[in-house]
């Protein structure tokens, strides 16, 4: 990079709308920090882009030069490949746009737009798509990885819901690529990550949703975690599709509804989601408050728009980030036990060991439909190592190891894509399972140099 003469510099300022950042500009470090604090990269180049023919002159430029290359949706990714080292950066955070067409149920999202975006123009028009459950999480990340939430026992995943999408692929091509064209590249865009070019629209289905939803929590004492997971594992066989419950072992956040001497004590938290309203889910709902004797339950009719942002306030951007995933088709009792082991022994109040429940209509597809495989993973789970001083660094990456190489016994050994950390490489073919050899055909042919290589990344077939 030192090699690129001020001239050099100009020019592809020149030919961008957004505006370009140098390692010595004002907004330099705001513009490299990701979600994760333990992502601390350098790029020489920040292209903060205002439309797709920034992106294709930045791409170009990049190409061109044989430049690294790294692209910014959300900037989420735990793992931190928004971002690479010494090259150049095509941030897509000033391109957050999102048109809803409440005739055709269609909604037009640009590629820098988080979930937050989405939903408070959907939800305009009491219309949804399946995402994530933290408001500032990009669309495109999530979506070009699988993409999963509340909705999606109901709806399928957000990647299900995509109908086509606008992509500046490694040659600077803009393609449309949808179910009837480009019909190969839109498959992996489904769950194959950000390896195919850069998407700067996608357009995806909207439903029904809303406005208001049945949510909350039910929170258990940790002494009730066996008996209550056992239960609960027992009522997942035969639950709806139109409801979803997850659980959570953590200390206990001073939520209102919880008596003082429960906060910061160990519990299991029942998140609970259905976007109906009816008598039958209010019964279901009295009944996971059945699996013991709750220590609080605040479970109602609340906006979908604030359930979408609920956990907001326990994923805030800044902390330090370590993830373990582990995807199951069952929950047995040996499984249940390490959990709650693994739960007890938390090295910070902000860890936290989850279960995403999926199924329903998340597993009818078959694994090949789209380029996300693991329909058979029922249970996600994800140990959210969270803390604030480097000096816990090993202490807090040590207990996130144990606790997943204790938990592998009963795993699938496939993983989520968007769960993997940077130290995870051995694990991307796992990731994308059975998939692999066809993504990696598609590959090459969309990007046979590999230049978009900053991400989970899958190698051009030979
Ligand atoms: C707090 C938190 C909560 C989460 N919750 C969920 C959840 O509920 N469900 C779920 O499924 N996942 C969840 N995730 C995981 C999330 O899906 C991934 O972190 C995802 O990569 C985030 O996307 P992003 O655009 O924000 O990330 P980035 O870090 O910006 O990008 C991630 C990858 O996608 C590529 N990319 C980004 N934008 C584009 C684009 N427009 N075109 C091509 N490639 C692109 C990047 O190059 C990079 O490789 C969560 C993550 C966090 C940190």
């Amino acid at each position: 990079m030192n090699t690129l003469t001020n001239g050099q510099l100009n020019e592809l300022q020149a030919s961008l709308r957004g505006q370009l950042l140098q390692t010595n500009d004002a907004g330099y470090d705001s513009a490299r920090a990701v979600w994760n604090a333990m992502i601390d990269r350098h790029p020489a180049l920040i292209a903060r882009c205002a439309g797709t023919a920034d992106v294709r002159a930045t791409l170009a430029y990049a190409r061109d030069r044989g430049l690294p290359l790294a692209v910014r949706g959300g900037g989420h990714n735990i793992a931190g490949s928004a971002l690479c080292d010494d090259g150049l950066v095509i941030d897509l955070s000033g391109m957050r746009s999102v048109h809803i067409d409440p005739q055709q149920r269609r909604a037009h999202v640009e590629g820098g737009a988080i979930l937050h975006d989405f939903d408070h123009e959907a939800q305009a028009f009491g219309l949804a798509t399946p995402l994530g459950i933290n408001s500032t999480t990009g669309v495109a990340g999530l979506t070009l990885g699988g993409g999963f939430g509340w909705l999606s026992r109901t709806l399928g995943l957000a990647a299900d819901n995509l109908l086509a999408a606008d992509v500046v692929t490694a040659d600077g091509q803009f393609l449309h690529a949808s179910a009837t064209e480009h019909p190969d590249l839109f498959w992996a865009l489904r769950g194959g990550g950000g390896n195919f070019g850069v998407v700067t629209r996608f357009e995806f289905q909207l439903h029904p949703v809303g406005p208001q939803v049945t949510a909350g929590l039910i929170v258990f004492p940790y002494a009730q975690a066996k008996a209550v997971l056992t239960k609960y594992r027992d009522f997942v066989d035969g639950m709806p599709d139109e409801l979803t419950v997850w659980a959570v072992l953590r200390k206990a956040p001073p939520l209102p509804f919880l008596p003082p001497e429960v906060h910061g004590q160990d519990v299991l938290v029942l998140p609970v989601f259905s976007p109906v309203q009816s008598a039958a889910m209010q019964e279901a709902i009295e009944r996971i408050g059945s699996f013991g004797q709750p220590l609080g339950m605040h479970v109602g009719s609340m906006p979908y728009t604030a359930w979408q942002q609920a956990f907001d306030a326990l994923l805030t951007p800044g902390a330090r980030n370590y993830w373990k995933s582990h995807n199951f088709t069952q929950l047995s009792d040996a499984a249940i036990d390490t959990v709650i082991r693994h739960a007890g022994k938390l090295p910070t109040p902000q860890c936290e060991i989850f279960l995403g429940l999926l199924g329903a209509q998340a597993s009818r597809p078959a694994p090949q439909d789209t380029a996300y495989p693991h329909r058979d993973a029922l249970y996600v789970m994800n140990v959210h190592t969270r803390w604030d001083e480097p000096a816990d660094d090993a202490r807090c990456i040590a207990w996130a190891r144990d606790f997943f190489n204790d938990a592998a016994p009963y795993a699938t050994g496939s993983v989520y894509v968007n769960f993997l950390t940077d130290d995870e490489g051995g694990r991307t073919v796992d990731a994308y399972g059975v998939n692999y050899p066809r993504l990696a055909r598609i590959k090459q042919q969309y990007d046979p140099a590999n230049l978009f290589r900053a991400n989970q990344n899958i190698c051009p077939a030979a």
